[in-house]
């Protein structure tokens, strides 16, 4: 599944292709893609428009576009989206097409060569999780996101006093924290687990009780590895390829994930897969240390009340 860096590879890739552009056409064959819209609502709704920006914020694509209209795109599972496609993907579910960019106008001078070229798009999913969703003006996008999103990793907010506050109390493991997009956005199995490594957090920590100085750690772990990602274009583990369907290639450089049985680049111990949350995950237990059980000791609680008999329960 695509994750941050993942979506942000697409989204610098599109953004010059597309802004500035008006969308002349799209057809949406899959009315899981447009729901709770018909297909022909949102087609209606985005043809004609210009695309003033295109942005992520989670792991969603926003379309930005004029009139205030604004599109959240979720790739889920397998989207990917595809320029100038050839020949067309086998499970093409929504196709755009954009005009040349600008209009002949009396002040576009000689030297402003007009990208005459038209774009043509094609969201391609086999799986058809993904989805498109209509938002009319700001609130409703800034209610829409706000509902689903937590922290943004590469927002000046995201310091490590507010990821302690975002994580204050909670009481499942580490790990499915940072899965929850409502808690912190973008990050998924991969770089859940390679930020933990860096942080030498265990992924069964209780959330809660992270230190100043763990959640510090986790932070930088948390960007760190998001850059990492960026910075190799994504990882392909599975579909991911960008708009010229090109694979990334950070599944090349993991530290531990998907490296069960490999020695730990660190420390040199043995990397372990184990089960957090419902999901392989991988971690090497010299570097991020198992968090001690709570052994229960009847009568050697300090300051606390005796233990209630157990034959009274
Ligand atoms: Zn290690």
């Amino acid at each position: 599944m695509p994750e941050l860096p993942e979506v942000e590879t697409i989204v610098r890739q599109l953004a010059p292709l597309v802004e500035g552009r008006r969308i002349e056409q799209v057809e949406i064959q899959d009315p899981r893609w447009s729901r709770p819209l018909a297909p022909a609502e949102l087609e209606d709704a985005l043809r004609g428009r210009r695309v003033e920006r295109l942005a992520r914020r989670g792991k969603y694509i926003l379309w930005h576009l004029e009139g205030d209209v604004h599109l959240a795109q979720h790739l889920r599972m397998t989207g990917s989206v595809l320029a100038n496609p050839e020949p067309d993907p086998a499970h093409a579910r929504v196709r755009m097409q954009f005009g040349a960019r600008g209009r002949a106008t009396a002040s576009s001078g000689a030297g402003s060569a007009p990208a005459a070229r038209r774009v043509r798009l094609v969201i391609d999913d086999p799986r058809r999780f993904g989805t498109g969703e209509l938002l009319l003006g700001s609130d409703a996008l800034a209610e829409f996101l706000d509902a689903r999103l937590g922290l943004e990793p590469f927002d000046e907010g995201f310091t490590a006093e507010h990821l302690r506050e975002a994580l204050r109390g909670r009481r499942a493991p580490v790990k499915a924290v940072l899965l929850d997009q409502r808690s912190i956005a973008g990050v998924g199995n991969i770089y859940a687990d390679e930020a933990l490594f860096r942080a030498g957090i265990h992924p069964l920590r209780e959330t809660g009780k992270l230190t100043r100085t763990q959640a510090e750690r986790l932070r930088e772990g948390i960007v760190a590895s998001l850059e990492a990602g960026i910075d190799a274009r994504g990882a392909s583990i599975d579909d991911f390829k960008d708009i010229d369907g090109v694979k990334g290639s950070f599944q090349n450089r993991f530290l531990v994930h998907l490296r069960a049985g490999e020695p730990c680049p660190v420390c040199g111990g043995t990397i372990r897969k184990i089960v957090v949350a419902g999901r392989g995950t991988y971690v090497c237990e010299a570097c991020q240390p198992r968090p001690r059980r709570r052994v229960r000791r009847p009568g050697a609680r300090p300051g606390g009340r005796p233990p209630r008999p157990r034959a009274a329960r």
